[in-house]
């Protein structure tokens, strides 16, 4: 005779795996919709970003009882009063850095660690800092355990970039900032694009610079609203 508890944790199990599986899909078709209705129709295309958005599991980079929200038009909370960008400006962002694979990447502002999965997609090797302990931790543990090999995750104030990995080909930092942190203009390449957001607490807006010899050639892009950058840059 087969015993009752073996068929209960069979029943069990079979419920579960299936849940698991419907939840899965659906977490598929709300990616694709958010690709769709938000990047896609927004005016994002190319078709590398498009892919890398589709690919990542937004929402194993939110908290729990934030996953229903993950593909949601906004950004979220993930903690320690930050947030995780909204889905367009992380691809809008990438789109500017025109990545092909081949490229040393620098962000500045870890937070959940989604912006650097997508950019681990599309680059060679990234590099990415964040100020606040238990993010930076949270963040390197969930990046590895996802399988994103080709980032480094380091704890320390993203004013003073990474001098030891540098030069970078492209520079992303996802707090706002009052001014171009200097440091960072010396570890971009030349050539080398680095997009920000400019300005206070209350209005910002998106800019992409280029490096051309020991001038920056900048474009703004859209109005944006970052949650601010601390540390050195304020002293
Ligand atoms: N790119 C993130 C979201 C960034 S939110 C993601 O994909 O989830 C901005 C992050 O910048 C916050 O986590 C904040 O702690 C961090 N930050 C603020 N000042 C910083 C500094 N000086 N150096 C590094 N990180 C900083």
């Amino acid at each position: 005779m087969v015993p009752f508890a073996f068929v209960i944790s069979a029943v069990c199990m079979l419920t579960c795996s299936r849940n698991a599986k419907k939840l899965t899909s659906w977490y598929e078709t709300a990616r694709r919709e958010m690709v769709e209705k938000q990047i896609i129709s927004r005016g994002v295309s190319d078709t590398s970003v498009i892919n890398a958005m589709l690919k990542v599991d937004r929402h194993r980079f939110v908290p729990r009882e934030y996953e229903k929200y993950a593909y949601a038009d906004r950004p979220l909370p993930i903690g320690e009063a930050q947030t995780i960008s909204q889905p367009y400006v992380v691809a809008l962002m990438t789109q500017e850095l025109k990545l092909k694979k081949r490229e040393r990447v620098l962000e500045i502002g870890t937070g959940s660690g989604y912006q650097a999965a997508i950019l681990s997609v599309l680059a060679q090797d990234v590099y990415t800092i964040e100020l606040i302990p238990v993010l930076a931790k949270s963040a390197a543990e969930r990046l590895e355990s996802l399988g994103f090999e080709n980032v480094q995750v380091k704890c320390g104030d993203g004013f003073l970039g990474w001098p030891e990995a540098g030069p970078f080909d492209a520079i992303i930092i996802t707090c706002a900032v009052p001014r171009i942190p200097e440091p960072l203009v010396e570890q971009l390449a030349e050539g080398g694009r680095l997009i920000m957001p400019l300005g206070e607490e209350l209005y910002q807006e998106l800019v992409l610079y280029r490096k051309k010899g020991d001038k920056l050639e900048e474009t703004s892009i859209i109005p944006v609203r970052f949650v601010p950058m601390k540390g050195k840059i304020r002293e």
